[in-house]
Parts: C-alpha cells; structure tokens; sequence
C-alpha cells in the first residue's frame, strides 16, 4: 500500500492534469484550442490520472472534466504523421489499435471502482461520449449536447464503445444515429442519461459538491454499488453488447478500406464544419 504523501501528488501532463481535492481526484482534460479533441497522447495520458486515482488509497471520488468552452469534439480528425495512416490502412492493425487506444480504456474506467462523475458543457461528440459514458454520473451544464453523427463516415453502429442502446434508449439512440442530431441536456436528463443540469457557471462547483457528499460514504460500500449496478448490466448484456458493438463498427472500418476511402467523406467535412462554427 503506498503512503499517501507518495500517492498524492499532482499529474502534469501536457494534455491531462490529476489533482487531489481532499478525497475528490480531478482529473482535467486540458485541451481547449482544439476542443478537446483526443489523439493518443491525450487518451494515455489521461488513463495515467485514471490509475493514480484508481491505486490513490484516499481517494474515494473521481470527477472528470475538460476546460475551454466544449467537453471534447470526439477524436482528433486533424493532421497526423504519416505512419498512423498507414497503420490504419491495414485491417488487423487498425482493429488492434483501437482495441488498446479506445475499446480498453473506456471499459477500464468505466470499472474503476470507485463512484466517478463527468462533467461536461458545450458539445459533446462522437468519442467525446467515451469519456464521460464510462462515468458513473454525469452533471451537465444547461449548454451541453450529446451527439454522435459518425454515419456520415459510413459508419453504422456508432464510436468504439457502442453504449448507444443502454444510454440513450433504443428508439433515441436510433433517431441520433440516423438523423446525426443531437440530444440537448434538458432532454439528456429527461431520459435518465444525465443526473442533472446545471446553469454553465455553476457546473464545477455543483459537480464539487456532489462528489464530496457521495466521498462521505464509506469506500468499500460504495465499490459494493457500483459493481452491484455495472454487474447488473452485464447480466442484461452490456458488456457483449459493447464487444459486438465495436466489432460492427471495425466492420465499417473494413468497408471504407475495401472502397479505397469513407464512403461519405463529404458527411464528415460537414461535420467539421459544424464543428468548427460551433
Ligand atoms: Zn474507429
């Protein structure tokens, strides 16, 4: 068991910043030039502050959060260096990386054990979900909108971590996939996929003092249940739900690599676009 004048201090990272607050761990997203968008540097690093957190023995809460004015836009769909795209031309390397880089980690944190809340303002899209669906609770500011438009990429079932069907119910997971609309906090928390909406100012210190009260608890009871509610799930089916969600999207993958290129790429520029202007 480490000390905890070892386990505590801060994380620095160029991205992602982990700080302690009593038995509440931040852990910052810190991005905001680009919308906070995740290559893989964000995605490691932030995964660090998740384990400090995790292996932290006074830590009892997690909060997860990102700065600037959108949660994150989802994936960086910006330049990169030459070798990632021939790495993602091939089929196996592909499905490999993104099993490590994204399925792996979203399924980690999700079973961190200990209660974790995002909380999230501005647009929230496509792997944007990844970060804070595999939170326990999620506060959200009035501002904040949930989205996924990955169809106009030619691909069907959604981002690596396919918890579309439990998070949003069937028939709205349905209707956001088919339209790339997107969900607005008010009816994010209508349908249960929000604890609750906060005015933009007031979202850290809501999600602050939410954690603290939930940090009050005794740990192991509350390890007991989130693993009663996440073993729940996984009775019902969550978790094959999500392997089988992520091999139909590696299908959508294979296909645009079999074209020779996204079948929608004009989907996608419009997208950015809509992005960019937000
Ligand atoms: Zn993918």
């Amino acid at each position: 068991m480490m000390e905890p004048e070892e386990a505590h201090p801060m994380l620095e990272f160029e991205y992602a910043h982990y700080e302690v607050d009593g038995p509440v761990a931040i852990i910052t997203l810190d991005r905001p030039q680009a919308a906070n968008a995740q290559n893989d540097k964000v995605l490691r690093e932030l995964d660090e502050c998740w384990m400090r957190a995790e292996e932290d023995h006074e830590i009892k809460v997690i909060v997860l959060r990102t700065t600037g004015k959108h949660f994150s836009s989802g994936h960086d769909m910006g330049p990169k260096d030459p070798d990632f795209y021939e790495k993602i031309r091939d089929v196996e390397l592909l499905y490999d990386r993104e099993t490590r880089g994204y399925l792996h980690y979203a399924k980690r944190w999700r079973d961190v054990p200990k209660p974790s809340i995002a909380a999230v303002q501005g647009k929230c899209v496509a792997a944007g979900l990844m970060l804070c669906w595999p939170c326990d609770l999620i506060v959200a500011a009035d501002n904040a909108e949930f989205s996924d438009p990955v169809v106009f990429m030619g691909i069907g079932g959604g981002v690596e971590y396919q918890a579309h069907t439990w998070e949003f119910g069937a028939r709205k997971a349905k209707e956001l996939l088919f339209t790339g609309g997107s969900l607005s906090a008010a009816d994010a928390e209508r349908i249960g996929m929000v604890n609750k909406v906060v005015p933009l100012e007031e979202l850290e210190s809501a999600t602050l003092r939410l954690a603290h009260q939930i940090a009050q608890q005794d740990s192991f009871a509350l390890r007991m249940a989130k693993r009663s509610v996440n073993q729940t799930l996984d009775i019902m089916g969550f978790g094959a739900a999500i392997e089988h969600g992520f091999d139909l999207h590696h299908y959508g993958h294979a296909r645009s690599l079999t074209l020779g290129s996204r079948p929608t790429t004009s989907g996608l520029e419009d997208m950015k676009a809509k992005n960019r202007d937000a």
